[in-house]
């Protein structure tokens, strides 16, 4: 087994090889914490040398035998991606095969155009209605304050009507970057405007207060990317606060544990 790191370091590539010369790839990115991961493959080693096919016994030793948290899950996670890659190269199946089969062709998905830097957003809106994406997602604002002067929540409206000017549909990433206060007066704000989805509109530390944001709009609530096992997705899924789930693969423990979530 060997980590490659893609510059800018944001990225972690994990290959491994069998002794017959079957090589799989996963991903551990854990969003620019490269060296936390390479790290935490040094506890991943003493899988060296065990039968690569027993991936779930494999998971469980380490899963089990671990803290739960987003270092050690990524590395997890791109393991298992590996060993899937194996398992699938060894039987000659894509794993989608092997995980039960193809349910669609085609996808629909959306570009991401930023939005820390406010300015930045219409022109990169516009570079992707170019390349054919007819939705975009943006983070709603830079760093805010604990309660923040209204101009703040304007300007994601305005930076919104704007994209939606151009004929694109949007999709708003409050990122966790707003306390309760403003999350719900932004949420409000932003519901006339029928954007696709609001994503982590609070840190899901606090799943009662993002049920309480969920059932004042009817905006879709999206989140997910933090959470690293079914277990974690339980109480959101139970107060049928989120509309969509949206596990990381990297993060959640691999093709393994995303399977299950989902
Ligand atoms: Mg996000």
């Amino acid at each position: 087994m060997k980590t490659f790191r893609v510059p800018p370091n944001r990225w972690l590539f994990v290959r491994a090889e069998t002794n017959d010369g079957i090589v799989g790839w996963g991903e551990s990115t854990l969003e620019g914490h490269t060296e936390a991961i390479e790290g935490a493959f040094n506890d991943l080693w003493r899988f060296i040398g065990v039968e690569a096919d027993n991936i779930v016994d494999i998971w469980q030793v380490f899963a089990l035998d671990s803290l739960r948290g987003p270092v050690l899950m990524s590395a997890l996670s791109g393991l298992d991606i590996a060993l899937w890659d194996i398992k699938g190269k060894r039987h000659g199946i894509p794993v989608w095969k092997l995980l039960g089969g193809k349910i669609r062709d085609r996808i629909k998905v959306y570009g991401w155009i930023g939005g820390d830097q406010p300015s930045d957003v219409l022109d990169a809106a516009k570079n992707r209605k170019a390349e054919g994406f007819t939705c975009v997602k943006m983070n709603a604002t830079d760093i805010v304050a604990r309660i923040d002067s209204p101009e703040v929540l304007r300007g994601t409206v305005e930076r919104v009507q704007q994209l939606q000017s151009v004929g694109l549909d949007v999709g708003i990433d409050f990122h966790g970057r707003f306390h309760k206060g403003m999350a719900k007066q932004l949420a409000k704000l932003l519901e006339p405007l029928h954007p696709l989805f609001i994503e982590e509109p609070l840190l899901p530390t606090q799943p009662e207060e993002i049920a309480d944001i969920s059932h004042l709009v009817s905006t879709p609530i999206a989140l997910g990317e933090r959470l690293y096992t079914c277990f974690d997705f339980r109480p959101y899924l139970e107060r049928r606060v989120i509309d969509i789930a949206q596990p990381d693969v990297s993060h959640c423990r691999g093709i393994t544990e995303l399977h299950r979530i989902a």
